[in-house]
């Protein structure tokens, strides 16, 4: 990796009672790139995704942010440098601009240019949340979640509730924030959206990195059912 990695993970394991979900996992997230965290479903790329921003803490091991364990930090002011966009959009009742003041209370001269940022008409502010599309709530939530300038930006499937035009939008965002700096961790079980996205890939088997031979075979093997990848005749 070109320099220092924004986060690192070294051997971190994560148990819920007995069920080891994390095991001595040693990886690293550089900047200005989309990092995606691949797997199959159960393979523990939620709980990695969470020990970013402290919604999860290691049994076992460390988790460093710009070389800083994250216990001797501060959770609510990492959460603010780590910002995080759920599976499904998570807005409340309410107009945008209701929903960012809650990110951002102080920032109100930038929300319509963060609106634009995303791709939604500035003039949206006072619109309900409600009344927004599946596609484009997410892109408010990832708005939202922008106002607190983070330096990392966590996606957890956040196209996986929404159509292949809506999923395309959010992936362009994505990699322009990439390119704008941010570092982007990504998780996705969607091959062909792996494919698209991925600067970097990390692919989890059981709670385990898989290692080159195995990451290789998963991304090249699996393609979803009627998926854009290479797979089909041999
Ligand atoms: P993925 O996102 O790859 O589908 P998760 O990280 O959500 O995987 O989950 C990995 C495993 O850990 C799964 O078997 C899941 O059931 C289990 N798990 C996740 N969260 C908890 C929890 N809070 N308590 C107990 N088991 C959990
Ligand atoms: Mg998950």
């Amino acid at each position: 990796m070109i320099g220092d990695p924004v986060l690192a993970f070294d051997q971190v394991c994560v148990r819920f009672g007995d069920t080891e979900v994390l095991r001595s996992v040693t990886a690293e997230v550089a900047d200005a790139r989309v990092t995606v965290l691949a797997g199959p479903s159960g393979s523990g790329k939620t709980t990695l995704l969470r020990l970013c921003n402290r919604l999860e803490v290691p049994s076992q091991g460390t988790v460093r942010f710009r070389g800083e364990d994250l216990d001797d930090l501060d959770p609510l002011a990492l959460r603010r440098r780590v910002g995080m966009v759920f599976q499904r959009p998570t807005l409340f009742p309410g107009t945008i601009a209701e929903n960012f003041a809650v990110a951002a209370p102080e920032g109100a001269a930038e929300y319509e240019g963060r609106l634009a940022s995303v791709g939604l008409p500035t003039d949206w502010l006072d619109r309900p949340a409600d009344d927004l599309s599946g596609g484009e709530a997410q892109r408010a939530c990832l708005a939202r979640t922008l106002l607190t300038r983070p330096e990392v930006l966590l996606m957890d499937e956040p196209t996986s509730s929404l159509d292949p035009a809506a999923t395309r939008t959010l992936e362009d965002l994505g990699v322009e924030l990439a390119r704008s700096g941010l570092a982007v961790v990504w998780v996705s079980h969607d091959l062909a959206q792996v494919r698209r996205i991925a600067d970097d890939c990390l692919v989890l088997r059981d709670g385990r990195v898989a290692d080159a031979e195995d990451a290789r075979e998963y991304l090249a093997d699996r393609d979803p059912p009627g998926g854009g990848g290479r797979g089909g005749a041999p």
